[in-house]
């Protein structure tokens, strides 16, 4: 049984030496476990968040203690009353081949096309977009919704919903093929590349009626460019600030934040931060049957980015940082 555990603490970007590959004995399930095979592993931006010494909104990773990730496992072997062998589940198994389970956090999925779909589009990612964009972002018809990382995991499900809601819908993404991929292929209206020196400017003429919603995922100089077109009485949704998750310090420089109070209040905007895990236990059983019905019906689709075995984690993840991922960062460790 092999497994990744984290070797050292990262110093700015994750370097392959932070991550460690280990082999174990196979564990066995004592009386009320079970034990689940990962067939496929989520890679995420919190993991970077977790690697770090200080505690977030969850516990830091212990030196030398598994990278934790969602997962889409097998039962390999149950001694528990409530999973039976070869079920498939969503749980939290992190970076290993093999785990054992009490059951506790374990849902079972039944059988699925496409299992990995529980680690995006019907799983967290798609969950945190439906929850920040309907509770919070709350877009009506009409109104422009700007969102960054839009081909990602989150953007992308964001701005399919947005556009099903009646918005108008621009993208922001790294890159011409992704910018193409979110128009063409997602449907939104406009897509951006933050990379092109014109940027800002690009932005601008993209929303000629302002931004109401900010779907809210990268910070840093996406951030800037997107504040000066905020509308009155906008709303912004704080799902995440990527662009920052490597960072050593704080950037020195003018001060800042009097100009942004400014802004917020001027405008009237409504700036509220989320963690997805506050809200599964209202809203997650209406996520699941309201995308349920639209990946059906082919209105919200996510692309996947799948690496192969689990020894390809750590490289994802720091791809990912760096966004050479193209759709949701997946790691298919086992068939
Ligand atoms: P994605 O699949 O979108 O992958 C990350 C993407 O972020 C990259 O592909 C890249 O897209 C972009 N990115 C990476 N580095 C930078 C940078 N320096 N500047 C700007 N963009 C960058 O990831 P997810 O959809 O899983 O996550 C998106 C965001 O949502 C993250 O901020 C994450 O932390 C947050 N999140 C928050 C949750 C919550 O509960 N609040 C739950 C889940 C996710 P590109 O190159 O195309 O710009």
């Amino acid at each position: 049984n092999r497994r990744i555990v984290l070797a050292a603490r990262p110093q700015g970007a994750p370097v392959p030496q932070d991550f460690r590959l280990e082999e174990q004995a196979m564990p066995a399930p004592a009386e009320g476990q079970v034990l689940l095979r990962t067939l496929y592993l989520s890679l995420d931006p919190y993991m970077r968040g977790r690697m770090n010494e200080g505690s977030t909104y969850a516990e830091p990773l212990a030196l030398g203690e598994v990278m934790v990730g969602g997962t889409v496992s097998r039962v390999a072997a149950s001694r528990h009353p409530d999973f039976r062998e070869g079920e498939l589940v969503l749980g939290a198994s992190g970076w290993q081949e093999y785990s054992l389970s009490d059951g506790e956090g374990l849902m079972v999925l039944g059988e699925l096309a496409q299992p990995s779909h529980a680690l995006g589009v019907m799983g967290m990612p798609g969950f945190t977009a439906w929850h920040g964009l309907l509770n919070i972002g709350q877009p009506k018809p009409g109104e422009t919704v700007m969102v960054g990382a839009a081909s990602g995991a989150v953007g992308a499900v964001v701005g399919q919903i947005a556009r099903l809601k009646g918005a108008r819908v621009v993208g922001i993404a790294g890159g011409a093929d992704k910018c193409r991929y979110v128009v063409e292929e997602l449907g939104f209206d406009a897509c951006i590349d933050r990379y092109d020196p014109q940027f800002a400017a690009k932005l601008a003429i993209a929303c000629p009626d302002g931004i109401d919603v900010y779907f809210e995922s990268v910070g840093g100089a996406v951030f800037d460019a997107v504040l000066p077109l905020l509308n009155e009485n906008a709303r912004v949704p704080v799902c995440g600030f990527i662009s920052h998750y490597n960072d050593k310090a704080a950037a020195s420089g003018p001060d800042r934040l009097p100009a942004l109070m400014a802004a917020l209040l001027y405008k009237r905007i409504r700036v509220q931060g989320f963690i997805i895990l506050d809200h599964y236990a209202e809203g997650y059983a209406q996520f699941l049957r309201e995308m349920g019905g639209w990946v059906a019906e082919g209105k919200v689709k996510l692309r996947e980015d799948v690496v192969d075995g689990l020894e390809a984690a750590p490289a994802g993840l720091i791809g990912l940082l760096e966004g050479k991922n193209f759709g949701k960062a997946v790691v298919r460790v086992a068939q």
